[in-house]
Protein backbone atom coordinates (compact mmCIF):
# COMPACT_ATOMS: atom_id res chain seq x y z
CA UNK A 1 0.00 0.00 0.00
CA UNK A 2 1.10 3.41 -0.64
CA UNK A 3 0.36 6.99 0.48
CA UNK A 4 0.05 9.31 -2.40
CA UNK A 5 0.80 13.15 -1.98
CA UNK A 6 -2.18 14.75 -3.87
CA UNK A 7 -3.67 18.32 -4.73
CA UNK A 8 -7.34 18.18 -4.24
CA UNK A 9 -9.36 20.53 -6.95
CA UNK A 10 -9.55 23.51 -4.51
CA UNK A 11 -5.52 23.07 -4.91
CA UNK A 12 -4.87 22.22 -1.25
CA UNK A 13 -2.44 19.63 -0.93
CA UNK A 14 -3.41 16.53 1.20
CA UNK A 15 -3.16 12.70 0.62
CA UNK A 16 -5.55 10.08 -1.29
CA UNK A 17 -6.75 7.15 0.72
CA UNK A 18 -4.75 3.93 0.67
CA UNK A 19 -5.71 1.52 -2.05
CA UNK A 20 -4.54 -2.06 -1.85
CA UNK A 21 -1.64 -2.37 -3.92
CA UNK A 22 -3.44 -6.10 -5.59
CA UNK A 23 -5.48 -3.39 -7.84
CA UNK A 24 -2.85 -1.87 -8.84
CA UNK A 25 -2.58 -4.29 -12.00
CA UNK A 26 -6.65 -4.08 -12.68
CA UNK A 27 -8.02 -3.14 -15.70
CA UNK A 28 -11.82 -2.60 -14.91
CA UNK A 29 -14.10 -4.65 -17.10
CA UNK A 30 -14.60 -3.36 -20.61
CA UNK A 31 -18.31 -3.34 -21.38
CA UNK A 32 -19.13 -3.25 -25.44
CA UNK A 33 -19.38 0.17 -27.25
CA UNK A 34 -23.13 0.99 -29.03
CA UNK A 35 -22.51 2.24 -32.37
CA UNK A 36 -25.19 3.14 -34.96
CA UNK A 37 -25.44 2.44 -37.96
CA UNK A 38 -25.77 5.91 -40.52
CA UNK A 39 -29.49 4.92 -40.57
CA UNK A 40 -29.76 5.37 -36.39
CA UNK A 41 -29.68 1.50 -36.29
CA UNK A 42 -28.13 -0.39 -33.81
CA UNK A 43 -27.50 -4.10 -33.30
CA UNK A 44 -25.85 -4.77 -30.35
CA UNK A 45 -23.81 -8.50 -30.18
CA UNK A 46 -21.20 -7.65 -28.35
CA UNK A 47 -22.19 -9.11 -24.77
CA UNK A 48 -23.72 -12.94 -25.37
CA UNK A 49 -26.93 -11.99 -24.13
CA UNK A 50 -30.32 -13.01 -25.18
CA UNK A 51 -31.80 -10.96 -27.95
CA UNK A 52 -35.31 -12.01 -26.82
CA UNK A 53 -37.51 -9.63 -24.52
CA UNK A 54 -38.38 -11.82 -21.54
CA UNK A 55 -42.17 -13.55 -22.04
CA UNK A 56 -45.30 -12.46 -20.60
CA UNK A 57 -45.00 -14.91 -17.57
CA UNK A 58 -41.58 -13.40 -16.74
CA UNK A 59 -42.93 -9.65 -17.21
CA UNK A 60 -45.71 -10.42 -14.94
CA UNK A 61 -43.53 -11.75 -12.07
CA UNK A 62 -41.61 -8.55 -11.99
CA UNK A 63 -44.38 -6.44 -12.52
CA UNK A 64 -45.34 -8.46 -9.22
CA UNK A 65 -42.02 -8.56 -7.29
CA UNK A 66 -41.79 -4.59 -8.20
CA UNK A 67 -44.60 -3.85 -5.89
CA UNK A 68 -42.90 -4.70 -2.84
CA UNK A 69 -39.29 -3.24 -3.41
CA UNK A 70 -39.87 -1.02 -0.53
CA UNK A 71 -38.93 -4.21 1.78
CA UNK A 72 -35.51 -5.89 1.46
CA UNK A 73 -35.54 -8.97 -0.46
CA UNK A 74 -35.06 -13.07 1.30
CA UNK A 75 -31.26 -13.25 2.14
CA UNK A 76 -31.86 -16.64 2.21
CA UNK A 77 -33.22 -17.09 -1.66
CA UNK A 78 -35.41 -20.03 -0.30
CA UNK A 79 -37.75 -19.84 -3.25
CA UNK A 80 -35.68 -19.92 -6.13
CA UNK A 81 -33.16 -22.14 -4.26
CA UNK A 82 -36.29 -24.79 -3.61
CA UNK A 83 -36.83 -24.15 -7.41
CA UNK A 84 -33.44 -24.75 -8.79
CA UNK A 85 -33.60 -28.15 -6.54
CA UNK A 86 -36.78 -29.61 -7.85
CA UNK A 87 -35.91 -28.31 -11.55
CA UNK A 88 -31.72 -29.79 -11.20
CA UNK A 89 -32.77 -32.60 -8.81
CA UNK A 90 -29.85 -31.66 -6.21
CA UNK A 91 -30.60 -30.69 -2.80
CA UNK A 92 -31.38 -27.75 -1.32
CA UNK A 93 -28.27 -27.40 1.19
CA UNK A 94 -26.01 -28.21 -2.71
CA UNK A 95 -27.11 -25.04 -4.06
CA UNK A 96 -25.96 -21.42 -3.66
CA UNK A 97 -27.16 -18.27 -5.50
CA UNK A 98 -25.44 -15.19 -5.94
CA UNK A 99 -25.41 -11.60 -8.06
CA UNK A 100 -24.89 -12.89 -11.72
CA UNK A 101 -22.55 -15.99 -12.11
CA UNK A 102 -20.01 -13.44 -12.01
CA UNK A 103 -21.12 -12.95 -8.02
CA UNK A 104 -21.03 -16.03 -7.71
CA UNK A 105 -17.44 -16.82 -8.76
CA UNK A 106 -16.62 -13.49 -6.46
CA UNK A 107 -17.87 -15.53 -3.64
CA UNK A 108 -16.47 -18.88 -4.57
CA UNK A 109 -12.63 -16.95 -4.45
CA UNK A 110 -13.79 -15.43 -1.28
CA UNK A 111 -13.96 -18.91 0.24
CA UNK A 112 -10.60 -20.34 -1.06
CA UNK A 113 -8.46 -18.03 -2.46
CA UNK A 114 -5.90 -15.35 -0.56
CA UNK A 115 -2.78 -13.60 -1.41
CA UNK A 116 0.07 -15.71 -2.15
CA UNK A 117 -2.51 -18.36 -3.33
CA UNK A 118 -3.07 -19.39 -7.50
CA UNK A 119 -6.23 -19.05 -9.70
CA UNK A 120 -5.45 -21.48 -12.69
CA UNK A 121 -7.55 -21.01 -15.77
CA UNK A 122 -7.05 -21.22 -19.64
CA UNK A 123 -6.43 -17.87 -21.36
CA UNK A 124 -7.80 -16.53 -23.43
CA UNK A 125 -11.20 -17.49 -21.61
CA UNK A 126 -13.72 -15.53 -19.37
CA UNK A 127 -12.63 -11.93 -18.61
CA UNK A 128 -13.77 -11.71 -15.40
CA UNK A 129 -11.51 -14.37 -14.22
CA UNK A 130 -8.39 -12.28 -14.05
CA UNK A 131 -10.36 -9.23 -12.54
CA UNK A 132 -11.78 -11.08 -9.89
CA UNK A 133 -8.65 -13.13 -8.78
CA UNK A 134 -6.15 -10.39 -8.52
CA UNK A 135 -9.31 -8.54 -6.55
CA UNK A 136 -8.88 -11.69 -3.85
CA UNK A 137 -5.23 -11.38 -3.84
CA UNK A 138 -4.80 -14.27 -5.05
CA UNK A 139 -2.48 -14.39 -8.39
CA UNK A 140 -3.35 -16.06 -11.64
CA UNK A 141 -1.81 -18.40 -13.80
CA UNK A 142 -3.12 -18.29 -17.20
CA UNK A 143 -2.45 -21.48 -18.86
CA UNK A 144 -2.65 -20.85 -22.76
CA UNK A 145 -5.41 -22.27 -24.84
CA UNK A 146 -4.37 -25.01 -27.26
CA UNK A 147 -5.87 -24.24 -31.16
CA UNK A 148 -8.26 -22.34 -29.50
CA UNK A 149 -9.09 -24.61 -26.34
CA UNK A 150 -8.28 -25.47 -23.04
CA UNK A 151 -5.29 -27.16 -23.09
CA UNK A 152 -6.09 -29.57 -19.66
CA UNK A 153 -2.69 -31.74 -20.19
CA UNK A 154 -1.01 -28.08 -19.57
CA UNK A 155 -3.52 -27.27 -17.07
CA UNK A 156 -2.84 -30.19 -15.04
CA UNK A 157 0.82 -29.64 -15.14
CA UNK A 158 0.38 -25.77 -13.64
CA UNK A 159 -1.21 -27.33 -10.92
CA UNK A 160 1.24 -26.58 -7.66
CA UNK A 161 0.46 -26.92 -3.84
CA UNK A 162 -0.44 -23.01 -4.04
CA UNK A 163 -3.53 -23.76 -6.36
CA UNK A 164 -6.47 -22.79 -4.73
CA UNK A 165 -9.25 -22.86 -7.54
CA UNK A 166 -9.12 -23.65 -11.34
CA UNK A 167 -11.76 -22.58 -13.27
CA UNK A 168 -12.81 -24.61 -16.47
CA UNK A 169 -15.01 -22.74 -18.70
CA UNK A 170 -17.12 -25.04 -21.11
CA UNK A 171 -17.86 -23.91 -23.71
CA UNK A 172 -15.09 -21.86 -23.84
CA UNK A 173 -15.76 -17.76 -23.67
CA UNK A 174 -14.83 -16.59 -26.21
CA UNK A 175 -13.78 -19.27 -28.51
CA UNK A 176 -16.94 -21.43 -27.94
CA UNK A 177 -14.75 -24.55 -28.03
CA UNK A 178 -15.60 -27.50 -25.68
CA UNK A 179 -14.46 -30.02 -23.47
CA UNK A 180 -15.56 -33.47 -24.14
CA UNK A 181 -16.90 -35.72 -21.25
CA UNK A 182 -13.53 -38.10 -21.28
CA UNK A 183 -11.21 -35.30 -21.35
CA UNK A 184 -12.83 -33.29 -18.56
CA UNK A 185 -13.06 -36.57 -16.54
CA UNK A 186 -9.08 -37.55 -17.17
CA UNK A 187 -8.47 -33.99 -16.10
CA UNK A 188 -10.32 -34.01 -12.52
CA UNK A 189 -8.87 -37.26 -11.35
CA UNK A 190 -5.64 -35.33 -12.40
CA UNK A 191 -6.74 -32.79 -9.76
CA UNK A 192 -5.65 -33.05 -5.90
CA UNK A 193 -8.99 -33.92 -3.89
CA UNK A 194 -8.21 -30.87 -1.87
CA UNK A 195 -8.59 -28.48 -4.37
CA UNK A 196 -11.52 -26.79 -5.81
CA UNK A 197 -12.85 -26.95 -9.43
CA UNK A 198 -15.27 -24.42 -11.00
CA UNK A 199 -17.26 -25.46 -14.06
CA UNK A 200 -18.42 -22.38 -15.24
CA UNK A 201 -21.51 -23.56 -17.79
CA UNK A 202 -22.73 -20.09 -18.56
CA UNK A 203 -23.70 -21.59 -22.12
CA UNK A 204 -24.72 -25.05 -21.57
CA UNK A 205 -27.91 -24.74 -22.82
CA UNK A 206 -26.81 -23.82 -26.47
CA UNK A 207 -24.62 -27.26 -26.80
CA UNK A 208 -25.63 -29.55 -29.08
CA UNK A 209 -22.61 -31.68 -29.22
CA UNK A 210 -22.98 -34.74 -27.89
CA UNK A 211 -20.02 -35.57 -26.47
CA UNK A 212 -20.14 -32.76 -23.80
CA UNK A 213 -21.00 -33.30 -19.98
CA UNK A 214 -23.58 -31.89 -17.98
CA UNK A 215 -20.96 -30.73 -15.05
CA UNK A 216 -23.41 -32.06 -12.63
CA UNK A 217 -23.47 -35.28 -13.39
CA UNK A 218 -19.84 -35.21 -12.78
CA UNK A 219 -20.29 -34.29 -9.23
CA UNK A 220 -20.84 -37.84 -7.90
CA UNK A 221 -17.57 -38.80 -5.57
CA UNK A 222 -16.08 -35.14 -6.26
CA UNK A 223 -17.06 -33.12 -3.68
CA UNK A 224 -14.34 -30.77 -4.71
CA UNK A 225 -16.26 -29.96 -8.14
CA UNK A 226 -18.90 -27.27 -8.35
CA UNK A 227 -20.69 -26.50 -11.30
CA UNK A 228 -21.89 -22.79 -11.88
CA UNK A 229 -24.78 -21.81 -14.58
CA UNK A 230 -26.41 -18.56 -14.92
CA UNK A 231 -30.04 -16.84 -15.65
CA UNK A 232 -27.56 -14.47 -17.62
CA UNK A 233 -28.18 -16.12 -21.29
CA UNK A 234 -30.29 -18.87 -22.10
CA UNK A 235 -32.98 -17.37 -19.34
CA UNK A 236 -32.76 -14.12 -20.80
CA UNK A 237 -32.09 -12.38 -17.57
CA UNK A 238 -28.80 -10.58 -18.27
CA UNK A 239 -30.23 -7.32 -16.78
CA UNK A 240 -30.83 -8.79 -13.31
CA UNK A 241 -28.13 -10.30 -12.29
CA UNK A 242 -28.55 -14.32 -10.56
CA UNK A 243 -26.53 -17.00 -10.90
CA UNK A 244 -26.18 -20.09 -8.75
CA UNK A 245 -23.63 -23.32 -8.01
CA UNK A 246 -24.22 -26.77 -7.39
CA UNK A 247 -21.52 -28.45 -5.05
CA UNK A 248 -20.73 -30.10 -1.83
CA UNK A 249 -22.83 -28.66 1.42
CA UNK A 250 -19.56 -28.17 3.01
CA UNK A 251 -18.52 -25.87 -0.17
CA UNK A 252 -22.07 -23.81 -0.03
CA UNK A 253 -21.97 -23.29 3.32
CA UNK A 254 -18.62 -21.36 3.21
CA UNK A 255 -20.18 -19.72 -0.15
CA UNK A 256 -23.89 -18.62 1.63
CA UNK A 257 -21.07 -16.84 4.49
CA UNK A 258 -19.15 -15.25 1.48
CA UNK A 259 -22.41 -13.67 -0.11
CA UNK A 260 -23.00 -10.23 0.49
CA UNK A 261 -26.39 -9.33 1.73
CA UNK A 262 -29.01 -8.46 -0.55
CA UNK A 263 -27.61 -8.90 -3.30
CA UNK A 264 -29.80 -11.08 -4.91
CA UNK A 265 -33.16 -8.65 -5.38
CA UNK A 266 -36.57 -9.73 -5.14
CA UNK A 267 -37.18 -8.99 -8.73
CA UNK A 268 -34.42 -11.36 -9.56
CA UNK A 269 -35.95 -13.89 -7.40
CA UNK A 270 -38.74 -14.01 -8.38
CA UNK A 271 -38.06 -13.63 -12.62
CA UNK A 272 -35.89 -16.51 -11.71
CA UNK A 273 -38.51 -18.90 -10.62
CA UNK A 274 -40.84 -17.54 -13.58
CA UNK A 275 -38.00 -18.39 -16.12
CA UNK A 276 -37.66 -21.87 -14.41
CA UNK A 277 -41.44 -22.77 -14.65
CA UNK A 278 -41.25 -21.23 -18.08
CA UNK A 279 -38.51 -23.42 -19.59
CA UNK A 280 -40.17 -24.44 -22.28
CA UNK A 281 -40.58 -21.29 -24.03
CA UNK A 282 -37.35 -20.07 -23.19
CA UNK A 283 -35.61 -23.80 -24.91
CA UNK A 284 -37.45 -22.82 -27.88
CA UNK A 285 -35.68 -19.31 -28.08
CA UNK A 286 -32.21 -21.20 -27.35
CA UNK A 287 -32.88 -23.89 -30.35
CA UNK A 288 -33.76 -20.74 -32.63
CA UNK A 289 -30.37 -19.05 -31.73
CA UNK A 290 -28.41 -22.74 -31.72
CA UNK A 291 -30.52 -22.65 -35.71
CA UNK A 292 -28.83 -19.27 -36.18
CA UNK A 293 -25.53 -19.85 -35.41
CA UNK A 294 -25.20 -22.58 -37.50
CA UNK A 295 -26.62 -20.34 -40.41
CA UNK A 296 -24.71 -17.69 -39.37
CA UNK A 297 -21.16 -20.42 -39.45
CA UNK A 298 -22.35 -21.78 -43.20
CA UNK A 299 -22.29 -18.01 -44.46
CA UNK A 300 -19.13 -16.87 -42.38
CA UNK A 301 -17.53 -19.61 -44.00
CA UNK A 302 -18.45 -19.49 -47.61
CA UNK A 303 -17.07 -15.72 -46.90
CA UNK A 304 -13.99 -17.19 -45.85
CA UNK A 305 -14.11 -16.17 -42.57
CA UNK A 306 -11.58 -18.09 -40.07
CA UNK A 307 -14.75 -19.20 -38.11
CA UNK A 308 -14.20 -21.69 -35.30
CA UNK A 309 -16.98 -24.00 -34.37
CA UNK A 310 -18.99 -23.04 -31.29
CA UNK A 311 -20.95 -24.41 -28.67
CA UNK A 312 -22.34 -21.68 -27.45
CA UNK A 313 -24.84 -18.33 -28.23
CA UNK A 314 -21.76 -16.67 -30.15
CA UNK A 315 -19.32 -17.49 -32.70
CA UNK A 316 -15.12 -17.08 -32.57
CA UNK A 317 -13.43 -15.10 -35.25
CA UNK A 318 -9.55 -15.61 -35.60
CA UNK A 319 -8.76 -12.96 -37.03
CA UNK A 320 -5.30 -11.88 -35.75
CA UNK A 321 -4.15 -8.19 -36.78
CA UNK A 322 -7.24 -7.59 -38.21
CA UNK A 323 -9.57 -8.31 -35.29
CA UNK A 324 -9.82 -4.34 -34.49
CA UNK A 325 -10.19 -3.37 -38.30
CA UNK A 326 -13.14 -5.78 -38.40
CA UNK A 327 -14.48 -4.84 -35.74
CA UNK A 328 -14.65 -0.46 -36.42
CA UNK A 329 -16.14 -1.72 -39.58
CA UNK A 330 -18.93 -3.69 -38.39
CA UNK A 331 -19.38 -0.75 -35.64
CA UNK A 332 -19.77 1.69 -38.97
CA UNK A 333 -22.68 -0.32 -39.75
CA UNK A 334 -23.98 0.06 -36.26
CA UNK A 335 -23.27 -3.86 -35.46
CA UNK A 336 -21.39 -3.86 -32.12
CA UNK A 337 -18.70 -6.93 -31.78
CA UNK A 338 -16.18 -8.53 -29.10
CA UNK A 339 -12.92 -7.38 -30.87
CA UNK A 340 -9.60 -8.82 -28.89
CA UNK A 341 -6.48 -7.05 -30.38
CA UNK A 342 -4.29 -8.95 -31.82
CA UNK A 343 -6.76 -12.23 -31.66
CA UNK A 344 -9.76 -12.31 -33.00
CA UNK A 345 -13.92 -11.26 -32.73
CA UNK A 346 -16.81 -12.83 -30.56
CA UNK A 347 -19.76 -11.78 -32.35
CA UNK A 348 -23.08 -13.09 -30.30
CA UNK A 349 -25.47 -14.49 -32.19
CA UNK A 350 -28.41 -12.16 -32.26
CA UNK A 351 -32.46 -12.18 -34.00
CA UNK A 352 -32.06 -13.00 -37.24
CA UNK A 353 -32.21 -8.94 -38.21
CA UNK A 354 -29.35 -8.31 -36.11
CA UNK A 355 -27.10 -11.33 -37.53
CA UNK A 356 -28.42 -10.44 -41.21
CA UNK A 357 -26.72 -7.31 -40.42
CA UNK A 358 -23.58 -8.59 -39.34
CA UNK A 359 -23.08 -10.81 -42.36
CA UNK A 360 -23.44 -7.98 -44.22
CA UNK A 361 -21.08 -5.84 -43.06
CA UNK A 362 -18.93 -9.10 -42.91
CA UNK A 363 -19.31 -9.27 -47.02
CA UNK A 364 -18.00 -6.17 -47.42
CA UNK A 365 -15.21 -6.16 -44.98
CA UNK A 366 -11.94 -5.44 -47.06
CA UNK A 367 -9.83 -8.37 -46.75
CA UNK A 368 -6.33 -7.34 -46.97
CA UNK A 369 -3.07 -8.79 -49.21
CA UNK A 370 -1.96 -12.15 -47.79
CA UNK A 371 -5.27 -13.20 -45.84
CA UNK A 372 -7.56 -15.74 -47.66
CA UNK A 373 -10.69 -13.72 -49.19
CA UNK A 374 -14.22 -14.54 -49.53
CA UNK A 375 -14.32 -18.34 -50.88
CA UNK A 376 -10.99 -19.18 -50.72
CA UNK A 377 -10.20 -19.49 -47.05
CA UNK A 378 -10.22 -22.70 -45.04
CA UNK A 379 -12.43 -24.12 -42.18
CA UNK A 380 -10.73 -23.38 -38.85
CA UNK A 381 -12.94 -25.90 -37.13
CA UNK A 382 -11.66 -26.60 -33.48
CA UNK A 383 -13.91 -28.67 -31.84
CA UNK A 384 -12.02 -28.88 -28.34
N1 LIG B 1 -19.26 -17.14 -17.14
C1 LIG B 1 -19.02 -16.94 -18.44
C2 LIG B 1 -18.16 -17.92 -19.16
C3 LIG B 1 -19.54 -15.83 -19.08
O1 LIG B 1 -19.26 -15.62 -20.37
C4 LIG B 1 -20.36 -14.94 -18.37
C5 LIG B 1 -20.99 -13.72 -19.00
N2 LIG B 1 -20.40 -13.16 -20.05
C6 LIG B 1 -20.56 -15.19 -17.04
C7 LIG B 1 -20.01 -16.29 -16.44
C8 LIG B 1 -21.29 -14.22 -16.18
O2 LIG B 1 -22.59 -14.20 -16.30
P1 LIG B 1 -23.50 -13.48 -15.23
O3 LIG B 1 -22.65 -12.82 -14.19
O4 LIG B 1 -24.29 -12.52 -16.01
O5 LIG B 1 -24.30 -14.59 -14.64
Amino acid sequence: MSAVPTTDASGAAGQLPRIRSALDRLVSFKQGTSPRSPEGHAFPLSANESPYEPIPAVVRAIQEAALGVNRYPDNTCADLISEISSRFAVPEDSIAVGCGSVGVSQMLLEAVAEPGGEVLYAWRSFEAYPILTRLSGATPVEVPLKDGAHDLDAMAAAITDRTRLIFVCNPNNPTGTVISRSDLETFLDRVPADLLVVIDEAYIEYVRDDDVPDGLTLRPGRPNVVVLRTFSKAYGLAGLRVGFVVGHPTVIEALRKAFLPFSVNAVAQAAAIAALRSEDALMARVETTVKERERLHHTLTAQGRPVTSSNANFLWLQLGDQALAFAGHCAAAGVSIRPFAGEGVRVSIGSPTENDAFLAASATFPTPPGHPGPGEGTLHDTRR
